[in-house]
């Protein structure tokens, strides 16, 4: 009778680990057979009754179902374990091989680019990068350069006049008698900077656009010097061999003053659009210092001596990047931009 008994238990069991999808569902299984109150514990708690033959023969057979059962619920939890595993798996299972999202990186602008290489160039020559300010006075716009009031070249400037008497600079010169007012030479400098203009604008105009002006001042500098750091500069800025000439020209704030022109960088003299068929490209002003200018800037002109040239960064940028319309630097169009 206890023989069928500990026979049926035993398949009814193994029946039943088979079938469960769950630890819970094992738990409740080995609570069932051998927890305190299950069918191999009652069993097991009913050998006294028996005789000793009985006894031993029957504490044998349950001791084995016992340790079956333990060896099958063992088995059955890792099945269940592993299962859990695989489909925790699949669930967060990243494809490394699906090319990233790659999160969109700004860059400069292109007349920044510009001016950072601008700078890079002249302080590698051992010019100082000075700035400004934008509201200036008609002192140092006009008057300390050599421009008085009633002169004719205030004409050569369209300017934005301010209520309180101020103006926006039209040009960075008035840097320049700012910077030797408060230092000694010999100086070096450049100044890259924003100036504006009351003009109509066009492809070739804009209101406000940005110049470099550059200064050297010594007891003996000469137009050689000049050409030297100039035509250096133009190589370094276009990384190609460029040639530049000098023509005469007038600025109030030079004596002599020079109108410098560039070999087209674009096709190095053979002519093109750039440079309207010539060869040759206009770029700046320039010339040596004109004494007034340093005598307003408190230095005596027979001792000092140094050249000024003044060039529009835009032009330059719009030269080297064949941009045939200032106004698109200022247009904020991001077709335009993302080609830097
Ligand atoms: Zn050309």
């Amino acid at each position: 009778m206890a023989k069928i008994h500990l026979k049926t238990t035993k398949k009814r069991a193994e029946k039943e680990i088979k079938k469960s999808k769950n630890l819970i569902e094992l738990n409740q299984i080995f609570k069932r057979y051998l927890g305190k109150q299950g069918k191999v514990s009652q069993i097991l708690g009913s050998l006294a009754k028996m005789s000793e033959k009985k006894r031993l023969k029957m504490s044998k057979e349950a001791n084995e179902l016992k340790a079956f059962l333990i060896l099958e619920l063992d088995a059955k939890t890792q099945e269940i374990k592993e299962e859990v595993r695989k489909s925790a798996e699949e669930a967060e299972w990243v494809d490394i091989t699906i090319p990233g999202k790659k999160p969109v990186f700004g860059h400069l602008h292109p007349l920044t680019q510009t001016k950072k290489k601008i700078e890079e160039i002249f302080q590698s020559m051992g010019f100082s990068v000075i700035d400004g300010p934008e509201i200036e006075t008609e002192w140092y716009n006009f008057d300390a350069l050599n421009i008085p009031k009633d002169h004719p070249a205030r004409d050569m400037w369209d300017t934005f006049y301010l209520k309180t008497g101020l103006l926006l600079r039209t040009h960075t010169s008035p840097v320049q008698v700012r910077y030797i007012e408060r230092r000694n030479p010999p100086l070096k400098i450049i100044v890259p900077g924003r100036i504006f203009r009351h003009e109509a604008t066009d492809a070739s105009h804009e209101i406000n656009f940005y110049q470099v002006e550059g200064l050297m001042l010594d007891k003996e500098v000469s137009v050689a010097n000049f050409k030297a750091v100039i035509e250096e500069f133009f190589k370094k800025f276009f990384e190609k061999d460029i040639n530049i000439r000098l023509r005469p020209s007038y600025f109030p704030f030079t004596e002599p003053s020079f109108e410098i022109d560039l070999s087209c960088p674009i096709c190095s003299g053979k002519e093109c659009s750039v440079c309207k068929q010539t060869g040759w490209i206009e770029i700046m002003g320039s010339g040596m210092i004109h004494p007034n200018v340093l005598k307003n800037s408190g230095l005596n002109p027979r001792n000092w001596q140094g050249f000024a040239f003044g060039m529009g960064l835009d032009r330059l940028t719009m030269i080297k990047y064949k941009i045939n319309d200032i106004r698109l630097f200022y247009s904020g169009d991001l077709r335009f931009l993302n080609q830097f």
